[in-house]
């Protein structure tokens, strides 16, 4: 099936595409073409039907790329809606506990307000707190003390 980010270095540079080629090239729909051109992605000239230079759809597909890559730093959780990282509203999140190794991050989006979360291990908890304020549950305070495992043989 289709990869979701277009791979730029299967773009001949010096080729000339239509809208129907680069769908074809990626399985995308020709929309998803026309998109990106309302995006950023220029064609050669204003003429119909519209071309694109393969140089500059190679250039453009790197950019998306990089930019859907950026990482999240630490204290930064991905917004959905931003599709960006962010560092959560007024520095805070909340924590909850999944399992022995897993943590979720919940905390609020300063541009959008959206819920935003966070699955992260305990030593990457340990440096996020360090950043922003976390609210741990408090019945998962004591959680060594109450870390007693029964075996029934
Ligand atoms: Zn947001």
């Amino acid at each position: 099936m289709s990869k979701r980010h277009p791979n730029h270095r299967h773009v001949k540079i010096h080729y000339t595409y239509t809208v129907e080629e680069i769908a074809n090239l990626f399985c995308k729909h020709k929309n998803t073409v026309r998109n990106w051109h309302k995006n950023g992605l220029a064609t050669i000239d204003d003429r119909k039907p519209m071309l694109f230079h393969g140089r500059t759809l190679a250039t453009f597909l790197e950019a998306k790329r990089t930019k859907n890559k950026r990482p999240c730093k630490s204290g930064e959780i991905y917004c959905i809606k931003c599709r960006a990282p962010k560092v959560p509203d007024g520095g805070m999140a909340d924590c909850e506990r999944v399992n022995e190794k897993i943590w979720n991050l919940v905390a609020i989006c300063p541009d959008c307000y959206t819920i935003i979360n966070q699955r992260v291990g305990f030593a990457k908890l340990e440096l996020i707190r360090r950043k922003i304020d976390i609210t741990m549950p408090l019945a998962q305070q004591h959680i060594n003390e109450s870390n007693d495992p029964t075996v029934n043989s």
